[in-house]
């Protein structure tokens, strides 16, 4: 599932196959966030078409039935998804956010980097 809300990160499906892998500070810092997610235990919907904030339904307590594989065939997700803390905010993502970062870099959308950037590690 692709999906763009203002309370997502990182809910890409990309494209390329063999990119070379980044191991920079943006890769330790969502390494670091996933590390130390704040939530777990959920799945990330569709869009919340009630909201006006542009901010996809979280469905606590559950899981879902099958995996996702990335395309490149490195890494398959867990069956569920996380909430990690970026500036006091929650923000959902899957266990696939740091294989993204590191193996996708240049399929991952601008606004996600820049959320990533703002990740503090202690
Ligand atoms: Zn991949």
């Amino acid at each position: 599932m692709r999906l763009q809300a203002n309370n997502i990160l990182l809910f890409i499906e990309p494209e390329k196959k063999d990119e070379k892998p980044v191991d920079d500070e943006l890769t330790k810092k969502i390494q670091y966030a996933f590390d130390n997610f704040v939530e777990d235990n959920l799945v990330v919907g569709y869009l919340d078409k009630k909201s006006k904030k542009n901010e996809a339904f979280i469905h606590k307590g559950q899981h879902t039935w099958g995996l996702h594989h990335c395309k490149c065939g490195k890494d398959t997700s867990d069956n569920g998804d996380y909430g990690i803390s970026i500036d006091g905010k929650i923000y959902y993502t899957n266990s696939l956010c740091v294989h993204y970062v590191k193996y996708h870099r240049s399929e991952v959308p601008q606004r996600d980097l820049e959320l990533i950037d703002r990740i503090q590690m202690k």
